[in-house]
């Protein structure tokens, strides 16, 4: 391990070592995951808190690797952005998620908005939005039923340029969420600016929602900044019906989280539209 000590020095033990050829295996398999179709998506449910229905899929990518079997977002998403590999990985995700997006309007479901989530790299690629455009005209999938999470970081620092290209995908139809909300810096001038549809709050603060007075506090604040932008607010990550009886009081409009269902493979999803989520 590191020195830990007050010194500013640290140095390469032989676990460091290991660490450091662990990344490069990974980097390299990841380079390769795309090509080798390793990578698939995973579907959560969103439910309107409502009609107690389900109204939208968040799209989650896994990657299936070779030998290790079933790798997690959490491990490998990082990797792909600090060596720009989320590039490539990013526009995987949004064909296959617009792909599947057709598929289940063409089968005759009601429709059901996919939301992909998109890093701050590839909003910043020249060819972002010509990309997008690309993936929506070859899928033939709705852009009124496409919605892109972006997050704090994304827009912040360059906002003129992230309200630019996200006016053109508001003009195509496409909503727009700001992921992760609670957890960025961004100011409320800058937020209001922005053509958003939803605010998603982070599931950090949901966790202790019901037993931490400031997560209450943010909570219920941003519930209701959003009812006063005029925007959506999703909360993710409710695994209690304790959490959800607190957000219905808040009146939150849509809730994602274990309590409703995992992220599903695809063909699981189709059987979800005839359930009510919440009695
Ligand atoms: P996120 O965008 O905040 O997505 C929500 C994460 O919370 C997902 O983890 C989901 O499985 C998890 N989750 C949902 N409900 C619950 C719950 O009730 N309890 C708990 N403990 N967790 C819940 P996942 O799939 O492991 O993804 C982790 C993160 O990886 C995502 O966080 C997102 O930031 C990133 N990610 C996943 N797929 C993509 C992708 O296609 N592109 C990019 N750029 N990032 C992705
Ligand atoms: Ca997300
Ligand atoms: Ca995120
Ligand atoms: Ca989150």
């Amino acid at each position: 391990a590191k020195n830990k000590g007050g010194a500013c020095f640290s140095f390469f033990s032989a676990e460091d070592d290991d660490l450091v050829e662990e990344r490069l295996f990974l980097e390299n398999d990841l380079r390769q995951a795309v090509d080798r179709h390793e990578l698939l998506l995973h579907y959560q449910p969103q439910i309107d808190l409502e009609s107690g229905r389900l109204v939208g899929v968040e799209a989650l990518v896994r990657w299936q690797h070779g030998q290790r079997g079933m790798i997690s977002p959490g491990a490998f998403i990082p990797l792909a952005e600090e060596t720009g590999l989320i590039v490539p990985i990013g526009e995987w995700v949004l064909r296959a998620a617009c792909i599947q997006g057709r598929k289940w309007q063409q089968s005759g479901m009601p429709p059901v908005r996919v939301a992909v989530n998109i890093s701050t790299w590839q909003v910043r690629q020249p060819d972002f939005v010509d990309m997008v455009e690309g993936i929506l005209d070859e899928s033939g999938f709705d852009p009124q039923l496409l919605e892109l999470e972006i997050t704090e970081s994304a827009v912040m620092d360059n906002v003129q340029e992230a309200v630019r290209i996200l006016n053109i995908f508001q003009q195509r139809g496409i909503s727009l969420a700001m992921d992760d909300f609670g957890t960025g810096y961004s100011s409320l001038s800058s937020l209001q600016r922005l053509p958003l549809s939803k605010l998603k709050i982070d599931r950090s603060f949901i966790r202790e929602v019901t037993s931490n007075a400031n997560d209450a506090a943010l909570t219920s604040s941003v519930i209701a900044l959003g009812r006063t932008m005029g925007l959506g607010v999703v909360a993710e990550g409710v695994e209690t019906e304790e959490q959800l009886d607190f957000l219905q009081r808040m009146n939150c409009a849509q809730v994602q989280g274990f309590l409703f269902s995992k992220p599903l493979p695809a063909n699981e999803v189709s059987t979800l539209f005839e359930r009510s989520f919440v009695s």
